[in-house]
């Protein structure tokens, strides 16, 4: 479903990403691991479409959309919940959802419809419907965000960070929507610092550590690995 094959990606002259070939295949959970500043967020960025490509190539769905500018990868089915959430806080939870479907063109009763979805799935989010979103917990912001990227039914989710700034409870309600989401048949790549939480989901994993792809394989070996385990899971060799 997406393959990228050497990309580089830089802020000016300093270089975040280098030459990272990674691969997401239809209906798996795939996570970047990585401690902080090793460009899990450049990479996202990258795919969907927020800062250009320096080389190397991007392709989805079997189409090279390297040079296709953002929204129209959102319309191809590539949505990007992000670092932060970054939810429009002076609009409602409503009016936040209905611009997730913007390009879609639905009608009133489809819209709504879509909507009622994501409160199924979300059913705090229907309680605060029509609360600025300035007003919703962090865990409830992270959960508009996931929402609003999904209003546009993507084929690929890219969810950046999910876990950030949230109490250990709220993390797992937000573990168990992502395995709900993959049952439903949506494609993720999920970046994490919580490098245990998204390998015990994952199918299949890449670490990422200071612009360099340095392992993969599938999310049951990189939590099994020594090496993993010790820069990433606070675990020694011994321990392991
Ligand atoms: P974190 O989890 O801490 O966000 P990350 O793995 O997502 O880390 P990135 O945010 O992708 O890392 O950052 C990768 C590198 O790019 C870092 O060295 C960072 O300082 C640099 N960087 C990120 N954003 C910018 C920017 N807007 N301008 C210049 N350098 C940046």
């Amino acid at each position: 479903m997406l393959k990228l094959d050497n990309v580089h990606l830089a802020y000016g002259p300093i270089t975040a990403v280098r030459s990272a070939s990674i691969e997401v295949r239809d209906g798996e959970v795939v996570a970047i691991v990585g401690g902080n500043g090793a460009g899990k967020s450049t990479l996202l960025k990258g795919i969907a479409g927020l800062m250009p490509v320096q080389s190397g190539k991007i392709a989805f769905d079997g189409n090279d959309i390297t040079q296709v500018p953002p929204h129209l990868r959102v319309s191809r089915g590539l949505a990007l919940s992000p670092e932060g959430r970054q939810v429009f806080s002076d609009q409602s939870v409503y009016d936040n959802l209905s611009l997730g479907a913007y390009f879609r063109g639905l009608s009133k009763a489809q819209l709504d419809d879509e909507i009622e979805k994501q409160f199924d799935l979300f059913p705090r989010l229907r309680e605060r419907r029509n609360q600025l979103s300035v007003t919703l917990s962090g865990g409830e912001q992270q959960m508009l965000a996931i929402a609003r990227a999904l209003m546009s039914k993507p084929k690929l989710l890219l969810l950046d960070e999910p876990s950030l700034g949230l109490a250990p409870k709220i993390i797992q309600e937000i573990f168990a929507i992502i395995v709900s989401l993959r049952k439903a048949g949506i494609t993720i790549l999920l970046v994490e610092q919580m490098a245990n939480m998204a390998l015990a989901i994952a199918d299949r994993a890449y670490v990422l550590e200071t612009g360099n792809v340095t392992m993969s394989g599938t999310g049951q070996q990189l939590l099994h690995d020594p090496k993993v385990r010790a820069a990433y899971l606070g675990v020694t060799h011994n321990a392991a």
